[in-house]
């Protein structure tokens, strides 16, 4: 392998949120910064992020985006701190992207244009002297003797004074995140914890598939573990799949799923969560005298999207072409009960290739929470999905990979000779 002796400053593995912010933040410190990404273009994750949109943070105190961590909470606080979404947003807007603030506290781009992010990441790169090698994938990473690293890549080895991993998880690995990291990581002798799928689809019994692509909002879904205890209950958008059920309210409540096998635990849809079973009742019974000729599923037309109506019709065991003055009191029940208590019955949750991130990764017992860097490997840094440390939805995984990645970019910078 062809090596030159010349010795570079940070080297810092992968273009995406961290590896990009980490990089900038480097060379602001007056390091000689070189990012090595593996695609021929920077940020592909987050050019898909928030549906094309990106929800590029949270807006809310740093200690608030610390409660939606699911793991990694103690270790974030340093520089979640550090850097809180008042300064993502500073940031962005900053670099010409304005911003706006939709349900949630959820961020984006006025635009929603995820690549307006992508760009002024670009931009901002260029503007502090960074080093640009795309279609680059860095293939190890390793400490010699003088205290520097050789960074291999494409046939060509390299040394440097600093290395940021910044890979990303193993979620979505068309965007580039394959694990390289964690190899690494591994290789440099760091602990990984294992990989596990966090925020993703659920697989059910049920044939959801004509149902495939409708949007269920503000409904309620309650997850009960084996032995009844409640795990999961909150109110929000789902949406159905081919395969299952998906959409923000079923990711956020596969990361509360993670104590025994997916179909262990019983999951009910309330489709009607601000209206009481008696009032529903009340309202149903109304309906159904005043359209006592009509058929029931067209006497009951309106009261749920009406692709959904046939299947609680079902569910409730009565008949759609029955006439509504016929309907029972009991099965008046059945259909509240099933409206109240749809039903999903989890099998397994999708492949970790489906999940928007990944649970585990680089131990944080092995970084210097301030400053991202391994204790026992001084001048190698993590940033972002690559390290143990996961949230909810919601903007907070891009939070945590920028803040992550401006403490390793700042700490990295701030060791070396300036350039
Ligand atoms: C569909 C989807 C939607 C999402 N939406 C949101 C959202 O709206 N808001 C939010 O907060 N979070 C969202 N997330 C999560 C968020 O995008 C990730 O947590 C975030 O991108 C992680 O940033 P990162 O920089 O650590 O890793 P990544 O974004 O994965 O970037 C890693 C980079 O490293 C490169 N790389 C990997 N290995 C090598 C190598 N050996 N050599 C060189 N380069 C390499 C990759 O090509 C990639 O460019 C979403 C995730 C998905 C999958």
């Amino acid at each position: 392998m062809e090596q030159t002796e010349k010795i570079g400053g940070v080297a810092v593995v992968g273009a995406g949120p961290a590896g990009m912010l980490a990089a900038i933040r480097a060379a602001e410190a007056g390091a000689d910064v070189t990012v090595f990404e593996r695609n021929p273009k920077v940020g592909r994750k987050l050019a898909i992020s928030g549906k094309g949109r990106c929800n590029v943070t949270n807006d809310c105190a740093p200690a608030e985006v610390l409660s939606h961590v699911l793991r990694g909470e103690k270790f974030l606080y340093s520089s979640v701190f550090r850097f809180p979404p008042s300064a993502v947003k500073e940031f962005f807007e900053d670099a010409g992207v304005p911003l706006k603030t939709e349900r949630g506290n959820r961020v984006f781009p006025v635009s929603d244009r995820a690549y307006d992010v992508v760009d002024a990441l670009l931009r901002r790169m260029r503007e502090t002297g960074v080093t640009l090698r795309t279609s680059a994938r860095v293939d190890s990473v390793s400490r010699r003797d003088d205290n520097t690293f050789a960074v291999a890549a494409g046939g060509e080895e390299k040394l440097f004074r600093a290395v940021i991993v910044a890979t990303g998880g193993v979620s979505y690995p068309l965007t580039g995140s394959t694990g390289d990291g964690h190899r690494f990581a591994r290789e440099n002798g760091i602990g990984v914890t294992p990989l596990l799928p966090s925020l993703v689809p659920v697989e059910t019994a049920e044939d959801f598939s004509p149902l495939a692509g409708l949007t269920l909002k503000n409904v309620r879904l309650d997850v009960t573990a084996p032995g009844g205890k409640t795990v999961f209950s909150q109110t929000g958008e789902m949406l159905f799949a081919h395969f299952g059920v998906t959409g923000p309210l079923v990711l956020s409540a596969s990361a509360n799923m993670r104590d025994h096998p997916a179909g262990e635990y019983k999951m009910a849809v309330d489709l009607k969560p601000a209206v009481r079973f008696e009032e529903l009742d009340a309202r149903l019974t109304k309906i159904l005298r005043d359209g006592a000729a009509k058929d029931l599923l067209n006497a009951v037309r309106g009261i749920l999207p009406a692709a959904l109506l046939p299947y609680v019709i079902g569910i409730a065991g009565a008949d759609g072409r029955a006439k509504a003055g016929n309907v029972s009191a009991a099965v008046r029940g059945a259909l509240c009960r099933a409206i109240k208590e749809f039903p999903v019955t989890p099998v397994r949750f999708r492949p970790i290739d489906e999940a928007i991130v990944t649970a585990g990764g680089v131990s944080t017992k092995e970084l210097d929470p301030k400053t991202l860097e391994s204790r026992a490997v001084p001048g190698l840094y993590f940033a972002g999905e690559v390290i143990d440390a996961d949230a909810y939805t919601g903007g907070f995984n891009l939070q945590i990979a920028f803040a992550t990645g401006s403490a390793a970019g700042k700490a990295a910078g701030a060791a070396l000779p300036t350039k």
